[in-house]
């Protein structure tokens, strides 16, 4: 069915509802660069299956809203013009942008006005119609506005393939610096802990995330860390969204710094290795304020404070410690597993086939006991290895 739209002020709300729901973070900041490929403002890359990008179309169903949070574009005592798009309207102008190849998926959110339960059944409505009047099949990315209904909630599981509720800080004593109306504990932990229940009971294409705002509560990485390792462990979460604060005019928080991109970059790497590489929060390289580095990866960073685990002999190293080397990713290690059971790892030339990064992991390994450091930074190398291997 050809679904046209004649209203012409739909392209503008696009524009703006499809440009403020960029401040919803889902997904690893290096996608931004894609971000600017994209030809339309409210369409935003996505990582599928296999690590294939596919276009999201990412809008809010209204920038009307009844909070103040101090960072944030919405606010209510923020002066400009409230637009809010009809569910009808929506899912008609989310099928033209499929049907023309533009978007693959939605991802649909919203502020909050006159009431958490009302916002939510009008997305929850627009997602039924594109899921029932449009017969879309693929990804939909779902908010779930804190304290709505329960009902709604396990409506919403039915049609989604994914849902988030944002809990914006590590602590209630922190949300509190960034909203002056949100509970923590009672919606936005409680709201979470229900959609991972839901998920748990039955499990969601893509699961349960939440989004964290990074820098104006004065969080430590260290407790953003914690939160998010308790989060996956506890709920199953799929992921944690680390948004880097901006400072926004006309808001509360407009000449705070903003986050740099550096510690937004190291917060995700650092999650990696909590989700993927059995590492422990308490046992990443914080500074003496709980912070990460900024100038290094959190895995070479770990290394650096631990020369008492290096040079490590891949031909007999456990995969679990071959995963602790920078430059061996879980790929790297699985390939060295079963490469050196049948034949042997073949020399770093061997390493490099299996996608090592050879010039940082020779710094850490040997192989059939022999210790073979970056050639083009030989002194450093040395100097680190003596700094490294100093008590071996
Ligand atoms: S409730 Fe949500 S949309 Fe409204 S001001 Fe707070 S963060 Fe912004």
């Amino acid at each position: 069915m050809a679904v046209y739209i004649r209203k012409s002020d739909l392209s503008q709300k696009l524009r703006a509802l499809g440009m403020e729901a960029k401040f919803d973070v889902s997904g690893y900041p290096a996608l931004l660069s894609a971000k600017r490929r994209m030809r339309f403002s409210f369409i935003y890359p996505s990582v599928g299956k296999g690590g294939r990008l596919f276009p999201l179309f990412k809008v809010l169903q209204s920038n009307a809203c009844d909070g103040n949070c101090y960072y944030c574009a919405n606010r209510k005592e923020r002066e400009f013009r409230r637009i809010r798009f009809s569910p009808s309207e929506l899912a008609k102008l989310f099928t033209r942008y499929y049907r023309g190849g533009v978007a693959q998926g939605l991802f649909l959110s919203s502020a909050i006005y006159g009431g958490p339960t009302k916002v939510e059944e009008e997305m929850l409505e627009t997602v039924r119609l594109v899921r029932e009047r449009y017969d879309f099949k693929g990804y939909i990315h779902l908010k779930i506005i804190p304290g709505a209904d329960d009902d709604l909630i396990a409506e919403a599981a039915k049609f989604a393939d994914r849902l988030s509720i944002n809990l914006e800080a590590p602590s209630p004593a922190h949300l509190s610096r960034l909203s002056p109306s949100k509970d923590y504990t009672s919606q936005l932990m409680r709201g979470l802990e229900r959609i991972a229940t839901l998920n748990k009971e039955s499990p969601l294409k893509a699961g349960v995330t939440t989004q964290l705002v990074v820098g104006p509560s004065g969080e430590a990485d260290r407790e953003l860390m914690e939160l998010s390792h308790r989060l996956y462990k506890r709920l199953g979460l799929w992921r944690v969204y680390y948004s880097g604060f901006t400072p926004l005019r006309d808001t509360p928080f407009e000449d705070l710094p903003p986050c740099s991109k550096w510690r937004e970059t190291r917060l995700y790497q650092a999650d990696f290795l909590l989700r993927r590489y059995g590492f422990s929060p308490s046992e990443l390289p914080y500074d003496k304020e709980g912070n990460l580095p900024q100038d290094m990866d959190p895995k070479l960073g770990w290394a650096l404070a631990h020369p008492e685990r290096f040079p490590l002999e891949v031909e007999t190293a456990p995969f679990e410690e071959l995963l602790r080397v920078p430059g061996i990713g879980r790929i790297s290690a699985q390939g060295i597993v079963k490469v050196r059971r049948k034949e042997g790892i073949g020399g770093l030339e061997g390493l490099r086939k299996m996608r090592v990064v050879v010039k940082r992991a020779r710094n850490f390994i040997t192989i059939k006991g022999k210790f073979s450091p970056s050639p083009q930074k030989r002194e450093k190398a040395v100097n680190e290895q003596l700094f490294l291997w100093e008590e071996l």
